[in-house]
């Protein structure tokens, strides 16, 4: 062991004695301090200045009572949070995620990633994370009315276009963005557009923006396969998840002549051969917020599996859009012997540290979700540049400045391997190119 490798092994080791029982957090961090070895080897200012440890604590961590009425009156408490992890770039930017399994451990892993994916955009936004325990699940549109606006009688306070940015994740889309909005407006007396990404296009959302984390998954498989001298049209591909990342994965990978035969939520996988029927899908998820059992009993030709058995069914390219931890060590051999090419991260960290070992071994193009999912956030600062000209532009530019960004990312990944010695490793990429830009300005503004 060097002594580079054993500093970043006692940095690590300083984290989960600092940060105890935060697993997710825990695993993230070591999933990138693990590759920066040959960056402090190039760079030792960054080790000098103590870079990786300040990097490892979040600049701040609120945590707030978010206590609400439901429908029969009975008071409900929750738990809110907001993590600002780095702001070396820009104001703080990220989502807000609303699911029963929320607590200080996923949004400070959510926070970690999102520092180095927004870094890698190019893009002037610093890494954010926040949320609440509250699970959406079966909730009436009121219920989701008053919570939202008691988080954020409580957040206001904390957020700005200048200072913190929040967006949606699981459990906030652009309904939830709405209601937050409209509380803000009210409390603060600003129609402060650029608080908030992900807003409807109606009042100051962009458009693009609902499908770009999922075009942006597909736009950098395609890139990935490109350099192998290989194409879309006609892949077998699995999709995991149903919701917003998924579903536009799944029509852009249709766009490109792919073909989805099987995607999920967390109770059912739907396997559809013929390849997943979009329309289907966009009524029973967005407007109807259904199960996805209920597709197939509009399709009858489609079968319904229970879950955790999607990444048994054969394919060509994989890409997990649902949630942390989703394909472990032996989905991904499955995968691979069922002679899977390709896996493009659309959720966050959803491939365990041994499936993507898996992957690495097997000489999978792997695109993790930092660089692969990096387009959802891009358009969130597109979004804010659009806000803070008082503009709004055509859903074809967007797009199009979108492929652009996702292209740089492809391209700035795989020259970044390349320069350290790993040519095709993402993950190096990926980790090495955002960390940098982030040492940089950090080390620009001395010990702050
Ligand atoms: N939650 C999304 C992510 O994981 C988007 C964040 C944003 O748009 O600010 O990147």
């Amino acid at each position: 062991m060097t002594r580079i490798d054993e500093s970043i092994e006692s940095i690590i080791a300083g984290v989960i004695r600092r940060n105890r029982g935060e697993t997710e957090f825990h695993q993230a961090v070591c999933e990138v301090a693990e590759t920066l070895g040959p960056v402090l080897q190039k760079h030792p200012q960054y080790a000098e200045h103590k870079i990786i440890e300040r990097i490892c604590e979040p600049e701040r961590q609120v945590i707030f009572r978010v206590p609400w009425q439901d429908d029969r009156g009975e008071v409900q408490i929750n738990r809110g949070f907001r993590v600002g992890f780095n702001s070396a770039l820009g104001p703080y930017k990220g989502g807000l995620r609303f699911h029963p399994s929320v607590y200080l451990g996923i949004i400070k892993f959510l926070g970690f990633e999102q520092v180095f994916k927004n870094a890698i955009t190019g893009l002037p936004i610093g890494g954010a994370k926040g949320g609440a325990d509250f699970d959406p699940k079966g909730k009436s549109d009121s219920e989701i009315m008053r919570f939202c606006q008691s988080f954020m009688t409580e957040l206001y306070r904390h957020i700005g276009e200048f200072t913190d940015v929040p967006a949606g994740d699981i459990g906030v889309g652009a309904r939830e963005i709405g209601y937050l909005f409209g509380q803000y407006k009210r409390i603060t007396n600003r129609y402060e557009s650029g608080v908030l990404t992900g807003k409807s296009p109606h009042w100051g959302g962009a458009l693009v923006r609902r499908e770009a984390t999922g075009y942006g998954a597909v736009y950098f498989v395609e890139e990935m396969l490109k350099v192998r001298g290989q194409g879309l049209e006609g892949k077998r591909c699995l999709v995991s998840g149903s919701g917003n990342v998924a579903i536009y994965a799944i029509e852009k990978l249709h766009a490109l002549g792919a073909r989805v035969v099987a995607c999920s939520d967390s109770d059912n996988v739907v396997v559809h051969p013929q390849g997943i029927r979009l329309e289907t899908l966009k009524r029973i998820k967005e407007v109807e917020r259904r199960r996805l059992a209920d597709y197939v009993v509009e399709h009858p030709d489609a079968e319904r599996l229970p879950a955790g058995t999607l990444w048994k069914i054969p394919c060509d390219v994989a890409l997990p859009c649902a949630t942390q931890n989703e394909l472990d060590e032996d989905s991904a051999r499955t995968l691979v012997a069922n002679g899977c090419v390709a896996v493009g991260e659309g959720a966050n960290m959803p491939t365990t540290p041994g499936g993507v070992r898996v992957f690495m071994e097997a000489g999978v193009a792997f695109g993790p979700g930092k660089a692969a999912n990096a387009g959802g956030v891009a358009t969130s600062a597109l979004e804010m540049q659009q806000n803070a000209s008082r503009d709004t532009w055509s859903f074809e530019h967007t797009e199009r400045r979108l492929h652009e960004i996702v292209r740089n990312i492809h391209r700035d990944c795989y020259e970044t391997a390349a320069e350290f010695g790993s040519p095709g490793n993402y993950v190096i990429g990926a980790n090495i190119s955002g960390f940098r830009r982030v040492a940089e300005a950090m080390l620009a503004f001395g010990v702050i």
